[in-house]
């Protein structure tokens, strides 16, 4: 098992350091304890609803991992009917109670991360790395969101009036609130969706992504099993269409969403059309997330960042760098040092400690993503075209070199890697062609100058700004995440004004 030992009882595993062997050994023996087929069905005020069902197939290698019972389009309109009958009571339960139900959670979830690490291994190919720095932001956004909420939502705020007067603003819930989340933190972003969503005293319909319903599945129960009492939050697991028929429900008066910018508008334009209240969208999707490096960078961290922020959870994240634009001076020497790191990554079964890129979702994403690799190796310069594993949905991860943002029409979500030259004289035509992506997530800047770090935040407005380290892996209550123009509505996960937004305000005057 162990890749690297480094000093007496520490071990690199994928990249992360575990602080003694035993504590590896201990979280992989809890995962193989709790394997095991798993399964997910709706879940109307806590009850199973029967439907159709399919099994759930591992990207690893194609075996079946799971069933899902998917929610016929009556289920997901009994299933907003069940919320709207139970979100009174929980807007009327007090802030502290439902901050302790989300803290009961994040016990109940870190207690049960074998299980969580397995499934999050089974359905979405994750790496021990990244299943368990998931299963960790989970656990934060439960403490985070539970810690922010009893500040914000516990009394309202008293403000100042004329004399024989009280005016008092309170927040409360939007009533009920549907949340749709992506494959790619099946556990996190899921989590973090509902967690705010209670948080601010809304009732949740929640709809996991179609390819990861099984470790959602395991989240609402350990939710339920914490407190959170089943009307307030309803899972519903199921393809786009069933995320189009809730949106499209008069009764919901919140949604929030992670993934594509064309989903994004797609929902938008829904709430738009419908019928009832005006309903805001709270969306976080991609970005054509791009890092500058100039000649005052150290190659070597550079190497290190760039095989990170590009490769890591095989680039599937929505914070993935795209882009890595080089000053030209140094270009050759950089893209020969970050295509000699990438090419000694370790691809294949992630559920083996020393892999590091696992396989994409599914077998639509790899064909995408060789399609796209196949556009590229006609018309641009190849660093880097390794050959996948055999069987499973692997791509092995690839340097393509381009002229610069404008090649690059939309988010490539794998790992697929550009890079381009850039004058120093020429910065400002380069910002403005990131500018001009239209996205606005994440950006890195490597630089030691101090005036063209500054230069560059001022010019762009991502949400996400990197400087001289990696570009991914953003902390709770840390780094809020979350990006502007095409990448997002703008509120940040993780961030002190993300729950006001699932909340709606009131203002109380009495004449006293
Ligand atoms: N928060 C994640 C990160 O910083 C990305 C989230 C996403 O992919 O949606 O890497």
């Amino acid at each position: 098992l162990p890749r690297e030992i480094h000093g007496p009882g520490r071990r690199v595993a994928a990249g992360i350091e575990f602080g003694a062997v035993a504590e590896l050994d201990a979280l992989l023996a809890a995962a193989r304890a709790a394997a095991g087929p798993a399964r997910a069905a709706p879940l109307l005020d806590g009850a199973e609803q029967a439907g159709l069902a399919r099994d759930v197939r591992s990207p690893i290698d194609g075996r079946v991992v799971g069933r899902v019972v998917e929610a016929a389009p009556e289920t997901a309109d009994a299933a907003v009917a069940a919320a709207a009958r139970a979100v009174r009571a929980w807007d009327a339960t007090a802030a502290a109670e439902r901050a302790a139900a989300l803290e009961r959670a994040a016990d109940l979830i870190e207690a049960r991360r074998g299980r969580l690490i397995h499934l999050l291994q089974a359905e979405a190919g994750k790496t021990i790395e990244d299943a368990l720095s998931e299963v960790r932001e989970a656990v934060d956004f439960c403490r985070y969101y539970a810690l922010e909420g009893r500040r914000l939502f516990a009394e309202p705020r008293a403000l100042t009036g004329p004399a024989g007067e009280s005016n008092r603003l309170a927040l409360r819930g939007r009533g009920v609130f549907v949340a749709i989340s992506p494959w790619n933190f099946p556990l996190a972003i899921f989590t973090g969706q509902v967690a705010a969503g209670l948080m601010a005293g809304n009732a949740v319909v929640a709809k996991p992504a179609e390819q990861t319903p099984l470790v959602a599945a395991e989240a609402v129960r350990l939710l339920h099993q914490a407190g959170i009492p089943t009307g307030a939050l309803q899972l519903v697991p199921g393809d786009g269409a069933v995320g189009a028929r809730l949106v499209a429900d008069a009764r919901v008066g919140g949604v929030v969403f992670t993934g594509s910018t064309e989903v994004a508008r797609g929902i938008n334009r829904a709430l738009a059309a419908k019928d009832g209240p005006i309903v805001p969208l709270i969306a976080e999707t991609g970005g054509i997330n791009a890092m500058l490096v100039d000649a005052t960078a150290l190659p070597e961290q550079v190497a290190d960042d760039v095989v990170a922020s590009a490769f890591r959870s095989a680039g599937q994240r929505c914070s993935a760098l795209r882009l890595l634009l080089v000053q030209a001076d140094v270009a050759d020497r950089v893209i020969a040092m970050v295509a000699g790191a990438a090419r000694e990554l370790r691809l294949g079964d992630p559920r083996d400690p020393a892999t590091q890129v696992g396989p994409v979702i599914d077998a639509e994403a790899k064909r995408r993503l060789d399609a796209h690799a196949a556009r590229m190796r006609v018309r641009a310069r190849i660093h880097l075209d390794g050959r996948p594993p055999a069987g499973g949905h692997f791509v092995a991860p690839q340097i393509y070199e381009v002229a610069g943002p404008a090649d690059l029409a939309e988010e490539v979500f794998g790992p697929i890697l550009h890079v381009a030259r850039y004058d120093a004289s020429n910065l400002d035509r380069v910002l403005e062609a990131i500018a001009a992506t239209g996205y606005g997530l994440t950006l890195g800047i490597h630089s030691r100058i101090d005036a063209t770090v500054a230069r560059v935040v001022e010019r762009l407005p991502h949400g996400n700004v990197y400087v001289n380290r990696n570009m991914i892996g953003a902390v709770v209550g840390v780094q809020p995440f979350g990006g502007c123009g095409l990448s997002g509505t703008g509120p940040k996960a993780g961030g002190p004004h993300y729950l006001p937004r699932f909340a709606a305000e009131q203002t109380v005057t009495i004449n006293t």
